[in-house]
C-alpha cells in the first residue's frame, strides 16, 4: 500500500478493461459502491460501443474487480484503480476479455504441468511536440499532405541524435521523464529489471519484472498509460508506433519465456548446453506459427515498416543465440539455469499484449505436443541471407491476418473462434482505412511521374 492509502479512502474508483486491440477502456464509480458490492459485479457497460466486442442486439457486459491490482492512482490520490473481469449477463465469465484469455491460457498450460514465466522489454518514443491531439485522434487527422509535414518534433532538446544507445545524463534528456514514469509505475504495484535510452532518436526503453502472462500483460497496458501521463505532465508525448521515423531503429516489445514446474524448476535449460528439448520445440512451436502470431504480436499497419532489414528487428522465421537478426533469440544467462528463456522479438508494443501473449504461448505448447523441430539455430547475420529460402515474416498486415485465416487451430483450446474471427475483422478496418488514405511518402514518390 502506497503512502496515502494509509489515509483516507479514496473518493472515486476507475474500474478498467481491455477491448480487443488492446486499447484500455475505464468506468468510475464511487469508491462506496465498490466497498458494498466488491464480491460481486459492480459496473455494466454497452459492449457493442467497445472494439469486436458484441453486436447491439446483445450488448449488455458486466464488470467485477480483480482486487489483487487494486491501487491508488499515484497522480490522483483521491482515485483508485483496478482491472476488471468481464462476464455475460448469464454470469459467465466472458470470453472476448482479453484478461480472460490470458488467464485461461495459463491454465491450460498448467493442466498439463507447464507453469508460463514470461518477461517483456518495452520500446517507445517521447517527443516533443504532436501536431495532432492524441487525445481526439481523429481531429487532427487530416494534416497536411502536401507540407510533407511528420506530425510531431523530433528537433527536441529531449535526446541525442541516433547511436543514443546507453548514453547517460546530460545527453540523455529523457531518463528525469523515466524516472518519473518508474515512480507511478511501482506506486501502482509493479516494478522494472532496467531502464536506457535505447537506439535511436529519442526512444527508451523499459524491461518489466517478469511474472505470468496475465500479470505482464497488466504490468504492460498499465506502464504504457503511466508513460502517457508523464509525458503530458512534461509537454511531451509518449509514442508506441513500432515504426515512428523512417530511417531510424522502431521500437519492439520483445518477450522473453519459459515454462517451469510445479516445483520450480525451468523446463527450458538443461544440463549440456543449456537449452532443453522442450525448450527446442517450443520454438519450433513459435517458427511454425510465427506467420500467423505476426497478426496478434505485430497487429497493425504500422508494425510491417518495422520488420525490415537492418534495425535490430527480425525479418526471417529462424532462431539463433544472441543474434538479434532473428525472431527467435537465446540470450546469454551466464549459466544461470534461473534464467533460460527464449526471447521472441517479433512482438511490438501496439499488440494487446494479453492476447500476444497467450498466442505466443499456445503456439510454443503445440510445438511441444507435436515435437516440431525448430532446424539448427542461425549464427549469421540474418539480413545478409537474402536468396536463401528461408521463411520469412509477412510483409504486411493483410498477409498477417490471412495467415492468421488459414492457421489458428492452435489457438482453439483457449481462445473462441468467434474472438479470433472478430479480431480479424477489427484489424482488415484498419488496414482498409489505412490503404484508402493518402499518405505523404506517395506524394514525394510520383511528383514527378
Ligand atoms: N528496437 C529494436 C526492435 O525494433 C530492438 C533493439 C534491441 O535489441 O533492444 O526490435
Ligand atoms: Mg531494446
Ligand atoms: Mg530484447
Amino acid at each position: 500500500m502506497g503512502e496515502a492509502e494509509a489515509g483516507k479512502d479514496p473518493d472515486f474508483l476507475e474500474v478498467q478493461y481491455i477491448d480487443l486491440p488492446g486499447i484500455v477502456r475505464s468506468v468510475t464509480i464511487p469508491y462506496e459502491s465498490y466497498l458494498k458490492k466488491s464480491d460481486g459485479f459492480i459496473a455494466a457497460f454497452d459492449g457493442s460501443s467497445v472494439e469486436g466486442f458484441e453486436p447491439i442486439n446483445r450488448s449488455d457486459l458486466l464488470l467485477a474487480a480483480d482486487k489483487s491490482t487494486f491501487s491508488r492512482i499515484p497522480w490522483r490520490p483521491e482515485r483508485a484503480r483496478v482491472l476488471g473481469k468481464i462476464y455475460e449477463p448469464s454470469g459467465q465469465r466472458y470470453r472476448k476479455d482479453p484478461r480472460y484469455v490470458a488467464e485461461a491460457t495459463i491454465k491450460y498450460l498448467a493442466d498439463s504441468g507447464y507453469g508460463p514465466l514470461a518477461g517483456a522489454e518495452v520500446e517507445f518514443f517521447l517527443f516533443k511536440s504532436l501536431k495532432i491531439d492524441v487525445l481526439n485522434p481523429l481531429r487532427g487527422v487530416g494534416y497536411s499532405v502536401v507540407s510533407q509535414e511528420q506530425p510531431w518534433d523530433t528537433e527536441a532538446p529531449h535526446s541525442v541524435v541516433k547511436r543514443a544507445y546507453h548514453l547517460p545524463e546530460p545527453m540523455d534528456t529523457l531518463e528525469p521523464i523515466r524516472e518519473k514514469m518508474l515512480k507511478y509505475f511501482r506506486a501502482f504495484g509493479y516494478d522494472f529489471n532496467a531502464t536506457h535510452h535505447e537506439v535511436a532518436v529519442s526512444q527508451s526503453e523499459v524491461s518489466v519484472k517478469a511474472g505470468d502472462p496475465l500479470f505482464v500483460a497488466d504490468e504492460i497496458v498499465t506502464f504504457k498509460q503511466v508513460a502517457r501521463q508523464v509525458a503530458r505532465e512534461n509537454g511531451m508525448v509518449a509514442v508506441f508506433l513500432p515504426k515512428p521515423l523512417y530511417g531510424d531503429n522502431g521500437s519492439g516489445l520483445h518477450f522473453h519465456l519459459s515454462l517451469w514446474d510445479s516445483k520450480g524448476n525451468n523446463l527450458f535449460a538443461d544440463d549440456s548446453d543449456g537449452l532443453s528439448q522442450t525448450a527446442r520445440y517450443f520454438i519450433g512451436g513459435i517458427l511454425e506459427h510465427g506467420r500467423s502470431l505476426a497478426a496478434f504480436v505485430a497487429p497493425t499497419v504500422n508494425s510491417y515498416r518495422r520488420l525490415v532489414p537492418g534495425y535490430e528487428a527480425p525479418v526471417y522465421l529462424v532462431w539463433g543465440y544472441s543474434n538479434r537478426s532473428a525472431a527467435v533469440r537465446v540470450p546469454a544467462t551466464g549459466g544461470n539455469k534461473g534464467l533460460t528463456r527464449v526471447e521472441f522479438r517479433s512482438p511490438d508494443p501496439l499488440c494487446n499484449p494479453y492476447l500476444a501473449l497467450a498466442a505466443t504461448f499456445l503456439a510454443g505448447y503445440d510445438g511441444i505436443v507435436r515435437k516440431i523441430d525448430p532446424g539448427d539455430p542461425v549464427s549469421d547475420n540474418v539480413y545478409e541471407m537474402e536468396g536463401r529460402s528461408l521463411k520469412t515474416l509477412p510483409k504486411s498486415l493483410d498477409e498477417a491476418l490471412d495467415a492468421l485465416e488459414s492457421d489458428y487451430q492452435y489457438l482453439l483450446p483457449v481462445m473462441s473462434k468467434e474472438l479470433v474471427e472478430s479480431y480479424i475483422e477489427v484489424k482488415r478496418r484498419e488496414s482498409d482505412a489505412i490503404r484508402m488514405y493518402p499518405s505523404p511518402v506517395e506524394l514525394y514518390m510520383y511528383m514527378s511521374y
